[in-house]
């Protein structure tokens, strides 16, 4: 049976885990992380191309593509969206925080695994005109960050 096509949103893999998939293998532990949050159904860890302190990336544990892909999937890692929220904010002091998903390659998707962000937002870059940033960051900031959140734990 001919299926109808979608938008070119994601790869046709609708798999509980995909073997190309960089966000599979960092849920399975097969590539590193600084994993700062875990539950039966997500993962979060820190962002390596972080926009602003603490950006992090809520990730379902099973293999999705997008959020508008295959089984609806984004209620399952919204409890781990709304704990690891908390804990950046806790944790870090911050003064606010964007979350957001992009879905499909001309929306900014790089990563085909669906992803939520999570950047928090301090007061001295403001407003959406300050959300991108295209420094790279060390990864000694990136390790202390992820000690200040995970209390070395
Ligand atoms: P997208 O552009 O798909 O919404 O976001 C993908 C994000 O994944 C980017 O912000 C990028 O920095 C991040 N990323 C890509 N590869 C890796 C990786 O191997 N480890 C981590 N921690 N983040 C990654
Ligand atoms: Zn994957």
């Amino acid at each position: 049976m001919t299926q109808t096509q979608g938008p070119a949103v994601a790869t046709e893999f609708q798999g509980s885990t995909d073997p190309e998939c960089i966000f599979c293998k960092i849920v399975a532990g097969d590539v590193p992380s600084r994993r700062i949050y875990s539950d039966d159904h997500a993962v979060a860890f820190l962002d390596i191309g972080a926009w602003h302190r603490g950006h992090s990336l809520v990730v379902p544990r099973r293999h999705v593509p997008d959020m508008i892909s295959g089984e609806p999937s984004l209620a399952e890692i919204a409890p781990a969206i709304d704990q690891v929220a908390r804990l950046l904010m806790r944790t870090l002091a911050a003064d606010g925080l964007n979350m957001f998903a992009s879905t499909g390659a001309v929306a900014g998707q790089e990563v085909f695994h669906l992803h939520v962000h999570l950047v928090p937002r301090y007061a001295d870059e403001p407003g959406l005109e300050h959300l991108v940033s295209h420094a790279s960051v060390p990864d000694g900031e990136l390790d202390s960050v992820y000690r200040q959140i995970t209390g070395g734990r």
